[in-house]
């Protein structure tokens, strides 16, 4: 079967609306709980920009969420260059990241039609690229479609998730890695993953954890809140709480260890250097390290790292949160004694 996605561009008009909610308090956009506290404030240090943002904590489902967070027609700015550089980057550089996912996934689907949304250049793609699969992408840069469709074949939809119009219950399997935090709007995007898959599908979803060790150690220096470009920060909690919003039951959750302790360091580094009126070049900007620098790293490394990470599971969970949701099957189950599920 050919999924044919059809582009139905939607108002802008409504998504800086939903960028910039009215003056007031804000409601948690996953739960809708009022009195949203605030949870920290912090500059985008992979820049160097100075500009404070400030994350709220919802109360019920502990999700945390950029307050105000810039317009969608803004965003360009802080999706610069060097950022897809880093990330294109880090995507090539370790083909065993996607071998693991594939791996993960397999005890819940072998074959099929498969969507990755977010799929950048195709890493993800080409890993699942088989016989048994048919492969399509959304992804919002025409040049990483380009290059994804080039070398996996896969068929890539180039735009926003939900300009995406695919056939109800079209996908054995939708997966989203390192995207969902990204998104304006992710309940409507999770409620559009749960009409997208077939009954007995699977959702495998990546994000960072805000509950992490990291995240608690390093509070505004921690490199997963990559302000303002993550949007949202979820806990398993609150991830949890979206998937079952949509109708999709999880069926296993856990964090993973996945530390850049060296990145959230060098922020503190950089404001350590700030206060003695140095200023470094960003992150964003930085060359190859020279030798003597790269030695006192790795001195660091194998130190200073060696015991946070030691001591890392007595304060948090692991840094990313790995989700796998089914989407239930069409017969809803008898409340009866014996019951046996069957997935369509
Ligand atoms: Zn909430």
């Amino acid at each position: 079967m050919n999924v044919i996605p059809v582009s139905e561009p939607s108002s802008v008009a409504d998504r800086e609306a939903v960028a910039r909610p009215k003056n007031g308090p804000e409601r948690c956009p996953i739960c809708g709980q009022a009195g949203g506290r605030e949870w920290l404030r912090g500059p985008d240090r992979f820049h160097g920009r100075q500009e404070k943002y400030t994350l709220l904590r919802c109360p019920a489902c502990s999700l945390v969420w950029l307050s105000r967070p810039p317009q969608p027609s803004e965003m360009h700015l802080h999706y610069t260059d060097a950022y897809h550089k880093l990330i294109s980057a880090a995507g090539e550089k370790s083909p065993e990241r996607w071998r693991a996912r594939k791996t993960a996934l397999m005890p819940y689907k072998q074959c099929g039609a498969l969507l990755d949304l977010g799929c950048s250049s195709g890493s993800f793609l080409e890993f699942m690229r088989s016989e048994s699969w048919k492969l399509y992408g959304i992804e919002i840069s025409a040049e990483g479609a380009k290059t994804a469709e080039e070398r996996t074949q896969a068929q890539v939809f180039v735009g926003d998730i939900l300009d995406a119009r695919f056939p109800r219950e079209s996908f054995d399997v939708i997966t989203c890695f390192d995207v969902l935090e990204h998104l304006y709007e992710p309940r409507r995007v999770m409620a559009r993953v749960g009409e997208w898959l077939k009954p007995g599908g699977i959702f495998y979803v990546l994000v960072p954890n805000v509950n992490s060790a990291e995240a608690r150690v390093f509070g505004s220096y921690w490199h997963g809140l990559e302000l303002p470009r993550h949007l949202f920060h979820y806990s398993p909690a609150s991830l949890k709480f979206l998937g079952e919003s949509a109708g999709l039951r999880e069926v296993s959750l856990e964090t993973q260890r996945n530390p850049a302790v060296g990145t959230s360091l060098r922020y503190v580094w950089d404001d350590v250097f700030s206060a003695a009126g140095i200023r470094r070049t960003p992150a964003a900007y930085q060359g190859e390290a020279s030798l003597p620098w790269r030695a006192a790293r790795k001195v660091v490394r194998k130190t200073v790292l060696r015991a946070l990470l030691a001591m890392a599971p007595l304060v948090g969970g692991g840094e990313s949160i790995h989700a796998i949701f089914r989407k239930e099957s069409r017969r809803p189950l008898e409340a009866s004694p014996g019951a046996v599920e069957v997935q369509l």
